[in-house]
C-alpha cells in the first residue's frame, strides 16, 4: 500500500476505511487521499466524467457556478484572458464567461487535452469542481502557478472537509474520482508551497491571488 501523500509527499495515516473507499489523511498538509489502489484507469474516469452533467440552459447549473462568475467579475475587466482548467465534455462555464466578454480558453486532460494551451499566461483560470480529481495535486498546483500571470488568481471551488462533517455519511468521498479531499490547513499549505501570496475562502469558493 502507497500512502505518500500526493501533495507533500509525507506519510499518510488512514483515515476512512470501508467496503469501498480507503482514505489517508496526511500529517503535513492535511490533504485526504484515496489509496492508489483505488484510483479509476483512464477509460473509467472518462466514463464517470460522461455523467456530470452541464447544460447551458440548466439554471440549477448556473447556480452552482455563479459564484466563480460573480469573483471573475468582481476583479478582472472585460476582454481579460481566462482559462477554463478541467472542463470538462462540454465548457459551459467557459460559454457562460465568454457571453461575459472574457477571453477563454479550455483545458480538460481528458476531453480537451491540447498541450499549447499549457504553454500561454493567463489572467485568471476557473477550476470549478476539478481539484478534487487530482491524481498529482503537486503537479497540478505548479502548473497552475506557472500558467497565471503576474496578479492573476485561481479561482476554484470544491467542497472542503472539515470535522463538522461525518465522513462515513458524506456523499462527497462516494463519487469514485473525488481522490484528493481539501481542509482549510491544505489551501494554506499549497498557499505557501507554491508561492501564491493570499488565499481566500468562502464556503466552497477558494481564490489563490499572485501579485506582481
Ligand atoms: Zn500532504
Amino acid at each position: 500500500m502507497i500512502t505518500n501523500c500526493p501533495l507533500c509527499d509525507k506519510h499518510g495515516n488512514l483515515f476512512f476505511q470501508d467496503d469501498k473507499h480507503t482514505f489517508h489523511e496526511c500529517p503535513n498538509c492535511k490533504g485526504i487521499f484515496r489509496d492508489r489502489e483505488q484510483l479509476l484507469n483512464l477509460n473509467a474516469e472518462r466514463e464517470r466524467y460522461l455523467h456530470h452533467k452541464s447544460d447551458i440552459n440548466d439554471s440549477g447549473y448556473y447556480k452552482f457556478v455563479s459564484p466563480i462568475i460573480k469573483e471573475v467579475k468582481n476583479y478582472f475587466p472585460k476582454g481579460n484572458t481566462g482559462l477554463d482548467y478541467g472542463c470538462g465534455h462540454t465548457p459551459v462555464l467557459s460559454e457562460l464567461l465568454t457571453r461575459e466578454h472574457y477571453e477563454m480558453t479550455v483545458y480538460d486532460a481528458v476531453f480537451f487535452n491540447e498541450a499549447s494551451v499549457l504553454k500561454k499566461k493567463y489572467d485568471f483560470i476557473v477550476c470549478c469542481e476539478v481539484m478534487e480529481h487530482f491524481y498529482d495535486p503537486s503537479f497540478e498546483f505548479k502548473l497552475l502557478y506557472e500558467l497565471l500571470l503576474a496578479n492573476g488568481k485561481l479561482i476554484c471551488k470544491t467542497h472542503l472537509y472539515d470535522n463538522k462533517i461525518l465522513f462515513d455519511k458524506w456523499y462527497y468521498k462516494n463519487d469514485p474520482s473525488h481522490v484528493f479531499i481539501y481542509q482549510a490547513e491544505t489551501l494554506i499549505w499549497i498557499k505557501n508551497h507554491f508561492q501564491f501570496n493570499d488565499v481566500k475562502i468562502d464556503g466552497r469558493l477558494i481564490t489563490f491571488s499572485k501579485y506582481a
